[in-house]
């Protein structure tokens, strides 16, 4: 008989799990680290996240969302729900992968009176009923501002979120609103202010590329041609 792991092992494990989540991220080309980054907010970091480009690789994204769905096999799922694009695409994933065979909802995330909110389709209202076991699944949880409003969302059709997939904390708690969050990676990366940031004072060059990416350039887009 072997003998159970031992906690230490399992703490190895978890470490070894997210080194290798971390290079997949790395491959995509949305996680930089050992660099000077100028964040939007002005402050500075060593690591930074695209996460629009998290999702570019298809069986990338696929085996990512197997992991997550692995993990919450065991319960019973009705219904994967997410919003956004990369949320929603990784999504697809997890509710593909997962044995439930769960359906695949999304709400829209919009801003009302300068706040944030989600909406769900009206087509899919009466898929949420009392009762429904629902997860929802996220690509980076920084704030969890989103993920509230879903839970909201959620238990005021009656439904009950099972649980959260991520495949990036950033918060400290393993948790929104009392829900367990499940990320591949688990890491808050430290940003300072300027004037106590220890890669100035070590005279790194700072890269400004994210923000001049943001607010130089206007994103690209084509319109429809013809009168109106
Ligand atoms: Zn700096």
């Amino acid at each position: 008989m072997t003998p159970p792991p031992k906690k230490q092992d399992a703490v190895l494990d978890a470490e070894a799990r997210e080194k290798i989540h971390l290079d997949i991220l790395k491959r995509t080309g949305a996680y930089h680290a050992n660099d000077h980054i100028l964040l939007p907010s002005g402050h500075h970091t060593s690591e930074f996240i695209e996460k629009t480009l998290v999702i570019t690789e298809p069986s990338f994204t696929e085996g990512l969302g197997a992991v997550i769905a692995k993990h919450f096999a065991q319960w019973p799922i009705d219904i994967v729900l997410s919003t956004g694009p990369g949320a929603l695409i990784l999504s697809h994933c997890v509710a593909r992968a997962h044995p439930s065979r769960p359906l695949l909802l999304y709400a829209s995330k919009g801003i009302a009176a300068g706040k944030r909110k989600v909406t769900l389709p009206a087509e899919f209202n009466r898929l949420i009923r009392q009762g429904t076991k629902i997860l929802l699944v996220e690509d980076l949880v920084s704030t969890g501002t989103t993920l509230k409003l879903l839970i909201d969302l959620v238990e005021r059709h009656g439904g009950q979120v099972v649980g959260i997939g991520a495949l990036w904390r950033r918060t400290k708690k393993a948790e929104v609103n009392g829900k367990p969050v499940f990320s591949l990676v688990s890491r808050d990366f430290p940003t300072y202010p300027p004037e106590a940031c220890p890669l100035c004072k070590k005279g790194m060059p700072l890269n400004e590329e994210f923000v001049r990416r943001r607010e130089g350039h206007k994103p690209p887009s084509t319109k429809e041609k013809g009168e109106k």
